[in-house]
């Protein structure tokens, strides 16, 4: 079956009840029905699920869906069961499931009614697995995240490196799907290399946020009095602040409380209740904000965050990218302010001196990029979609500007005095 015997949009509005496709979505779609490596750069939101769903749920046989988090292909499979009579159409395989659930999972597999697969890397690995997978159907492979592979990434899972040998044994021609929303050339080039994959087609989305207000600003003992202030000239809108320790989340959400700023603090260390309440304050609107470690983020998709602020420069620009991309995800205003202090970066080194050496020169490289971009006076834009491997026109571009450098530009020395305060 080719896409040209398909109707793409009578299948979408079937499955889905949308009437467009979003983006590349249907050039996307059209390379997977028609059995080709297919690999997907796209941000955050971009609607990277649907370009591997559509073409699973018209395709005979199954399709293998690889995603590093259970909680997010709980809510994957929960979401496609809503569009099917069928409840066996989607499935998880993993260690959490029970002998009688495995047998169910295999036997919906075999008769043909289940058309995606959800897997975590380690689950695929099992050789009683691969030998089951072996002896059905499958429509193709998909690897959401796909920059797990990379340890240029900012989410480096080893058990993602073996996927290509898995692959190989359950089936030599199995299409490869790879989605990611990390679009830095290295990462893509790494990405490809470990799959084995020289004729994919790729298919990139811009990654411009033009409703994105980025500014910088130096980072001095006042830090605490420039966020109260910031947070009050925007009474009634919703943010995020990121800080890098536990211990300065809490100390900062405190200080916003007695501030009289409604605040809940979030990172790895609370327990799992306290976790989830906060973050539904947040998502309700109880609370307007939230301050929290980088474990506050994945998968969140509230549309009207109006900032994000920075307390603490993250590691790398590509974090900046997706932590700075949780704010205006409806075409809103969206403001992304940073503390940037030289003395920051010199404690983001010293964490990484116990790690590895070839971890530590990553590191260090991504670090000196961050400093770059914190100190740069041009566009900043320009300079994060430059990263991207994307061109940027700061004079026509769309959002060209919407930073602090093209609004008040400074002259390079300024900019430097500035930062070492
Ligand atoms: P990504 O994985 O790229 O971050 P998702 O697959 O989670 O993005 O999709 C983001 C949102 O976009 C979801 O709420 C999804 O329902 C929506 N979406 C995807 N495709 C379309 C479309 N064609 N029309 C409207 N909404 C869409
Ligand atoms: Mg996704």
């Amino acid at each position: 079956m080719t896409s040209q015997e398909i109707n793409l949009h009578e299948q979408l509005k079937k499955y889905f009840g949308f009437s467009q496709f979003k983006g590349l979505q249907e050039e996307v779609i059209k390379s997977i029905v028609n059995d080709h490596n297919t690999f997907v750069v796209m941000p955050t939101g971009g609607g990277k699920s649907l370009c591997y769903q559509l073409p699973a749920l018209i395709k005979e046989g199954t399709a293998i869906v690889v995603s590093p988090l259970i909680a997010l292909m709980k809510n994957q499979v929960d979401a496609i069961r809503g569009i099917s009579s069928e409840n066996g159409i989607a499935h998880v395989l993993n260690s959490s499931l029970n002998k009688t659930e495995v047998k169910q999972v295999k036997e919906d597999i075999t008769n043909g009614v289940t058309k995606l697969l959800y897997v975590a890397p380690e689950s695929l690995t099992k050789e009683e697995n691969v030998e089951f997978l072996r002896s059905v159907k499958i429509s193709f492979l998909a690897i959401d995240e796909a920059h797990c592979i990379s340890e240029w990434g900012h989410d480096f899972r080893p058990e993602y490196r073996n996927l290509r040998t898995i692959v190989k044994r359950i089936g030599d021609d199995i299409p490869i799907i790879g989605l990611t929303a990390t679009a830095t050339p290295k990462v893509q080039e790494d990405i490809l290399k470990n799959l084995g994959i020289t004729d994919a087609r790729t298919f990139k989305a811009s990654f411009n946020r033009p409703n994105l207000y980025y500014e910088i600003r130096p980072k001095t003992k006042n830090v605490d009095a420039d966020i109260i202030r910031f947070i009050k000239q925007n009474q009634g809108k919703t943010g995020i602040i990121y800080c890098l320790s536990r211990k300065r989340v809490e100390e900062l959400a405190q200080t916003l409380q007695v501030n009289g700023i409604s605040a809940v603090p979030y990172h790895a260390g609370l327990d799992a209740k306290t976790r989830s309440r906060h973050q539904d304050m947040f998502l309700m609107e109880d609370v307007d904000v939230v301050v929290a470690t980088i474990a506050f983020g994945m998968g969140i998709d509230k549309p009207d965050v109006r900032f994000v602020i920075h307390h603490d420069i993250p590691k790398s620009i590509e974090s900046y990218y997706q932590e700075t991309g949780r704010a205006g995800r409806d075409g809103g205003e969206g403001h992304c302010l940073a503390f940037y202090s030289y003395k920051d970066i010199e404690k983001l080194e010293k964490f990484m001196s116990g790690k590895p050496v070839a971890e530590q020169e990553i590191g260090h490289a991504l670090l000196q990029e961050v400093v770059a971009f914190a100190e740069t006076s041009v566009s900043r834009r320009k300079f994060i979609l430059h990263y991207f491997g994307e061109e940027f026109d700061e004079k026509t571009g769309e959002g060209a500007d919407m930073d602090d450098n093209v609004r008040n530009p400074k002259k390079k020395h300024e900019a430097k005095d500035e930062l070492e305060l």
